[in-house]
């Protein structure tokens, strides 16, 4: 039988986060979240959306003209045929970004050089800190990265007691991205004073665009 996964939108833009920043990337957004942070943009992929052959959306990222595969959501990890589409797209010879909310065990998916682990810990003003699987970042390696969203300078110590306890620095790429009551210029010095080897992330898509990555959809595939 066919397998379907269920995506509320699939989009060709420019990665904007990470350290894939910048790259033309196919973003194939899943349905379904179970957090609900505090200051979620893309409350939209709360729902259902539309069911959809994996097959097919596996030929339909081969006529993007990219490398580069995004899934992202709510909660791509969520779906239990979200393994599959992994599996189906690092066959097709694409590198793959994941991004994860923190909530859900990352082992249980493939992992290859191909596959970058882009894992959310959700700092105390998203209210979703406790709902982290912290034992992920035992997992991410030199390729992958962990995402800090930070709100407040209680965010910012969280962070910091996040990453000396598990002991990350050196082993993944850490960002801090400043949100709401941060502006990256004070968040920026923090780092500084402390003395952190952490990467500050800034929206790239913002910059470039001055609006959200869901806004800059383009209709058309590959030239003809
Ligand atoms: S994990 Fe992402 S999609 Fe889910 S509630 Fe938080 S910000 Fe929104």
């Amino acid at each position: 039988m066919e397998k379907t996964i269920n995506i509320i939108e699939k989009f060709k833009s420019i990665q904007g986060e990470g350290i894939h920043s910048g790259l033309p990337t196919f973003f194939i957004r899943l349905a379904g979240c179970n957090l609900r942070c505090s200051y979620c943009d893309t409350k939209y992929a709360y729902g259902k959306g539309e069911s959809i052959s994996i097959s097919n959306l596996v030929e339909e990222s081969k006529l993007q003209g990219v490398k580069f595969i995004c899934i992202t959501g709510g909660e791509p990890l969520s779906q239990v045929n979200t393994k599959i589409l992994m599996e189906d797209l690092l066959k097709a010879g694409f590198k793959i970004d994941i991004e994860t909310n923190g909530s859900m065990d990352i082992t249980k998916f493939p992992n290859s050089n191909n596959v970058l682990y882009s894992l959310d810990i959700k700092c105390p003003s998203s209210l979703m800190h406790k709902s982290m699987h912290f034992d992920n970042l035992k997992a991410l390696k030199p390729k992958d990265q962990v995402k800090f969203i930070m709100k407040s300078r209680l965010d910012y110590q969280f962070a910091k007691d996040v990453i000396a306890k598990y002991n990350i620095v050196g082993k993944t790429n850490i960002i801090f991205s400043p949100i709401g009551g941060v502006k990256a210029d004070k968040l920026a010095k923090w780092v500084l004073e402390d003395d952190l080897q952490v990467r500050i992330g800034i929206q790239l898509h913002k910059i470039i665009w001055k609006s959200e990555r869901k806004e800059l959809i383009l209709k058309s595939t590959k030239k003809k």
